[in-house]
C-alpha cells in the first residue's frame, strides 16, 4: 500500500466568516450529492511545495463536508526523482529532453507503484507528472481520474509532453491554474480551470498583531523603526532578487534609511540554489540595511507572517511566475504589494488598483517610494487587495471548486455553480 498522510483535523465552519459570504451555503449544497463519495489524492511528496501546502488544509476541508478522502505518497528513489525533475523542467520549457534509460525509469516506478494502489475510489487525483502514468496499468478503472496540473504547460519540450500524452489523454479531467498552461494538443481531456489558494488559519497566515510583527523581526536584526521591504523567495534567478537589491538601493537614494529583507528558503541538497545564494549575498556587498535571511536562520512559518506583516512594501519581482503564493499572502495580509508582470500575478493585482506590478528595477523603486511616500494612499489600495483574495484565494473558495467537478464528472446538477473549462481540442 501507498504510504499514507496524516493529515489531521480541520473544521469549515471555522472559516465561515472569514471567508466570501455565501459561500458556505454554495459548499453545503455542493457536497450534499457526494456524501460519502471515496476520493484519494496522490503525489510524489508531503513535504515543501505548494502541493503539499495546499493538500493539509484541502484534504480535512474535503472530509469535513462528508466526503472519505485520503492523501497517499508514490513511493520513488534517486533515479525516479532524477527522471520527474527532467520531465518538470522539460514541460516548463527546457530545451534538456529524457534519456532512453529515464523514460524507463518513469514507467517502471509508475508501474510499481500502481501496484500498490488499491483502485476503490470514485475519484482519484493525480498531482503533477510524478504519478501521471499510473492510471494506465487501470484500464477497467471505475473512478474518475482527474490530474490535477500544478505547473505552465504552455511551452513544453514537445518530445517529453509526447512521451506523457498517452497517459494524459485518459484522465476524464485535467485541472490547471490558468488557461495560458493548457497544452495546445489534440485528444485531451476537457481542461478546468482554478487558481490555488491560501488558509488564513494556518501560522503562516493567521492574524499577528504589529507588535508581535515587530517583535519578531527586531530579531534578526531589523530595526523596527525605519521602514522595511521585503522579497520572500526561494533563491531563484527567475525570482530576481538581484534585481530586488538594485530596486532597493534606487529607493534608498530617496529614503535614507530604508532597509531591505530577503526572506528564502534553501534546500541542503540543492547545489545550484547555493550558487545564487552566494551571487545575491555578493551582489548585497556588506550592505548592513539588507538582511538574507534563509530557513538555516530559523525563519519558518510565523517568522515569514512577521516579516509579511511588518513590511512598509512587500515586493515579489518575480521575471517567470506559476502562480506566486507569496503575493497572495503580502495581498492577504493587507501588505502594499509590488510585483512582476507576470504568470499568475497579473490574475491577482490589477495595477493601481490592488497593488503594483512593474516591468523593471526602476519601476520596482519607483512604486516602492510612491508607497513610502503615501502611506495612506497606499493602504487603501493594499485593502482592496485583501477583499480580492478574500474573494477568490482563500480555501474554501478551491473546495468549492473541486466539489463542482466531481458533481460535473458525476452528471450532477451543480445547481448554477460553476468553474472555468477549456473543452478538450
Ligand atoms: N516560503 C517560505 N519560506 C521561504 C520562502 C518561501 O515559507 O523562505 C513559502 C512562501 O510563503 C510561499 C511558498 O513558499 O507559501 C512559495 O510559493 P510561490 O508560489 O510564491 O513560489 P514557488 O516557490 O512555488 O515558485
Amino acid at each position: 500500500m501507498l504510504n499514507l498522510v496524516n493529515v489531521g483535523h480541520k473544521s469549515l465552519a471555522d472559516y465561515a466568516t472569514i471567508t466570501a459570504r455565501g459561500l458556505m451555503q454554495e459548499i453545503e449544497r455542493l457536497a450534499e450529492p457526494l456524501r460519502g463519495r471515496k476520493v484519494v489524492h496522490l503525489s510524489a511528496t508531503a513535504f515543501g511545495g505548494g502541493v503539499a501546502e495546499i493538500n493539509y488544509t484541502l484534504v480535512p476541508l474535503m472530509r469535513d463536508v462528508g466526503l472519505e478522502v485520503e492523501w497517499r505518497i508514490i513511493h520513488g528513489q534517486e533515479e525516479f526523482f532524477s527522471a520527474t525533475k527532467t520531465i518538470h523542467n522539460a514541460l516548463q520549457g527546457n530545451p534538456q529532453g529524457l534519456t532512453a534509460g529515464q523514460r524507463e525509469i518513469f514507467h517502471r516506478y509508475n508501474v510499481d507503484n500502481a501496484r500498490s494502489f488499491e483502485d476503490e475510489h470514485d475519484f482519484v487525483i493525480v498531482h503533477d507528472p510524478q504519478p501521471a502514468a499510473m492510471i494506465e496499468r487501470f484500464p477497467d478503472s471505475s473512478a474518475r481520474w482527474i490530474w490535477r496540473c500544478h505547473i505552465d504547460l504552455s511551452t513544453p519540450n514537445e518530445d517529453v509532453l509526447d512521451f506523457l500524452l498517452p497517459s494524459l489523454r485518459r484522465y476524464h479531467a485535467t485541472v490547471f491554474h490558468r488557461h495560458e498552461y493548457v497544452p495546445r494538443t489534440t485528444g485531451m481531456p476537457p481542461a478546468y480551470i482554478w487558481p490555488p489558494a491560501i488558509d488564513p488559519l494556518t501560522p503562516k497566515n493567521m492574524a499577528l498583531s504589529p507588535e508581535d510583527a515587530a517583535y519578531i523581526v527586531d530579531q534578526f536584526g531589523i530595526d523596527v523603526e525605519r521602514p522595511l521591504l521585503t522579497q520572500v523567495s526561494r533563491f531563484d534567478p527567475w525570482k530576481d532578487p538581484l534585481g530586488v537589491i538594485d530596486a532597493y538601493r534606487q529607493v534608498s537614494e530617496h529614503h535614507s534609511g530604508v532597509q531591505l529583507a530577503l526572506v528564502g528558503s534553501m534546500a541542503h541538497d540543492d547545489p545550484e540554489g547555493w550558487d545564487f545564494y552566494n551571487q545575491t549575498v555578493a551582489h548585497a556587498a556588506g550592505d548592513p540595511d539588507i538582511f538574507i535571511l534563509s530557513n538555516l536562520n530559523n525563519v519558518g512559518a510565523v517568522e515569514v507572517n512577521a516579516f509579511q506583516v511588518h513590511s512598509a512594501v512587500s515586493l515579489q519581482k518575480s521575471i517567470r511566475e506559476g502562480f506566486g503564493l507569496t503575493v497572495t499572502e503580502a495581498l492577504w495580509k493587507t501588505r502594499p504589494t509590488v510585483a512582476g508582470r507576470v504568470g499568475g500575478i497579473v490574475a491577482q493585482i490589477q495595477d493601481g488598483e490592488t497593488g503594483w506590478l512593474v516591468d523593471s528595477a526602476g519601476e520596482c523603486a519607483e512604486a516602492c517610494v510612491e508607497i513610502l511616500g503615501d502611506p495612506a494612499a497606499a493602504r487603501a489600495r493594499a485593502l482592496r487587495g485583501k477583499e480580492f483574495v478574500r474573494k477568490h484565494f482563500l480555501m474554501p473558495r478551491l473546495l468549492r471548486d473541486w466539489l463542482v467537478l466531481f458533481n460535473r464528472l458525476l452528471d450532477q446538477d451543480t445547481a448554477g455553480a460553476d468553474v472555468a473549462v477549456v473543452a478538450a481540442a
